[in-house]
């Protein structure tokens, strides 16, 4: 038998690791060292995890192997067909699957306990309580972030793929989707749902034997999950992304008071911490208030129709606009991503600056489809992090600006979003209209993701250049050189 303090040893190193790493996570300069201290802090827990069960002999060596094997596959197979503005979805789908894993681990540990053969009911009250709220707590908060955040993922891509369904004209099976609906009275429904979820827990505690009160739990808080997150669309996704991301941490922390594992305990709470800080950030990024996003439905239903026309540009037009400027300011949206014109964008900045004009990039906070999407690809183009300028700042720095570049962005420059009405309604924009001229790159007029029709495309100094993002930034480079 091995001592047990070689394992506390093992999660201690583990959660260094994780601390360290989030440090580092703060800077996107030292965000990839942060990233890998992470992964191997969670690659020592795991294994050294693996290790105490074996040598307890709670498990077996094959289902230690077979475990590792699928997760691997799985895990390395994901990740290397996701296209990055996939990452979104998948990340919601991780979220989910944290919350699931946590809720197995506190029903399985209901189902050792009421099992009659192996019935473990501390007799001390103390324990009896805090065990079973853990458990409940674990169960309900598990089940709720499984099914929003499967409910989120559906969301962000447009709703889910059944394969069952005939091809339409175009060779697509139908989608289902989830609409942003939200009437007043499902507020009543969700806390209802919730003030049952409470009840459930209490008489697990008062009958831990009747198993049937945890099943009841783990359906009323599957419900709770698809009806929280049912009224939310248009631009507070992020927002919810985030909280279901900590609410994953939280469960995972009721979870290593289940089965008193320090690390779970450990990384659950600074991933609760860490996500419900975030949560706040995109919140304040909005101009939303928590409550407002979890209880006002924002998002509306349907998409707006565009029905007004806009002669577009040509490249030429456009390196002739931007030629003999002192400043430009390059402001990314989703559709950079979607067309990964990142190292095009790149080039132009760099024929730019062959020519001392002055470039930075405008940064929203919620742009593209995760937290910090920009960040990750304009890096990944070698752009320097100085260059990346954060929305308030950029917005004193517009009216100064000869050209605004916007690429693929929509929703954050939308100038709607300042009269306080829809779904954009608060929310902070990049204020590319203050710019003396405004180009915008993208394939029509058509909405973003909140849905909502542009002002901008239409104004007098904006020119819209048609057609996917990374072949239009190639014809721009193109024709700036032959100027
Ligand atoms: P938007 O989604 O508002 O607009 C993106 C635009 O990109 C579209 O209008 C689309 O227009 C264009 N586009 C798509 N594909 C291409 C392509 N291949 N080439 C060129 N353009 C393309 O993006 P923003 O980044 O401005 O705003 C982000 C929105 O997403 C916000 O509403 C935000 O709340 C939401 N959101 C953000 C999350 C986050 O954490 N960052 C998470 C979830 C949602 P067209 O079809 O005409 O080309």
């Amino acid at each position: 038998m091995v001592d047990p303090v070689v394992w506390d040893i093992g999660y201690l190193v583990s959660a260094a690791l994780f601390i360290l790493g989030i440090k580092k996570l703060s800077s996107p300069k030292t965000a990839p060292q942060g990233n890998r201290m992470g992964a191997y802090g969670m690659l020592l827990a795991v294994l050294v995890t693996m290790a105490k069960m074996y040598s307890e002999e709670i498990i077996g060596l094959e289902l230690i192997a077979g475990g590792l094997a699928v997760g691997t596959i799985i895990g390395v197979w994901m990740a290397t067909r996701v296209e990055m503005t996939g990452m979104p979805e998948l990340v919601a789908l991780f979220n989910g699957f944290g919350g699931g894993a946590s809720a197995l681990v506190g029903l399985s540990e209901v189902l050792t306990r009421v099992n009659p053969a192996t019935l473990d009911i501390p007799t001390d009250n103390v324990d009896l309580y805090g065990t079973w709220i853990a458990i409940g707590l674990s169960v309900l908060i598990g089940c709720l972030t499984l099914t929003g955040s499967l409910m989120a993922m559906g969301k962000l891509k447009g709703g889910f793929y059944i394969p069952l369904t005939k091809k339409d004209d175009r060779g697509r099976r139908k989608w289902v989707n989830f609409p942003t609906w939200g009437p007043p009275w499902l507020n009543i429904v969700k806390g209802g749902l919730l003030v049952a979820s409470f009840v459930l827990i209490w008489l697990m505690i008062q009958e831990p034997e009747n198993a049937d009160y945890i099943y009841a739990l783990v359906g009323v808080s599957c419900l709770l999950g698809i009806v929280f997150v049912l009224p939310i669309g248009g631009a507070d996704m992020p927002v919810v992304v985030s909280l279901l991301n900590s609410m994953s941490g939280i469960a995972a922390a009721f979870t290593g008071f289940v089965i008193s594992n320090n690390v779970l305990i450990i990384a659950g709470s600074m991933v609760g911490a860490a996500g419900l800080i975030l949560t706040f950030i995109m919140c304040k990024a909005m101009n939303r208030t928590l409550t407002a996003v979890l209880f006002k439905s924002f998002g509306g239903g349907g998409k707006e129709t565009v029905t007004r026309t806009k002669v577009g540009s040509d490249p030429e037009e456009v390196a002739m606009v931007c030629d003999g400027i002192s400043k430009c300011v390059i402001i990314p949206g989703y559709g950079m991503a979607v067309s990964q014109a990142q190292h095009a964008v790149k080039e132009f900045a760099d024929l730019l600056e062959a020519q001392d004009v002055e470039v930075s990039y405008g940064i929203h906070p919620v742009a593209g489809r995760m937290p910090g999407h920009m960040n990750v690809l304009l890096a990944e183009a070698n752009v320097p992090y100085e260059q990346l300028i954060e929305m308030d700042e950029i917005n004193s720095e517009l009216p100064e600006c000869d050209v605004a570049l916007v690429i693929g962005a929509n929703d954050t420059v939308n100038p709607v979003a300042r009269s306080g009405e829809g779904p954009l309604g608060g929310m902070p924009i990049i204020n590319a209209d203050k710019a003396r001229v405004v180009v915008i790159i993208k394939r029509s007029l058509s909405v973003g993701y909140a849905g909502v029709d542009n002002d901008l495309f239409f104004e007098d100094k904006t020119m819209m250049l048609f057609g996917d993002g990374k072949k239009m930034m190639n014809e721009l480079n193109s024709a700036f050189k032959d100027l």
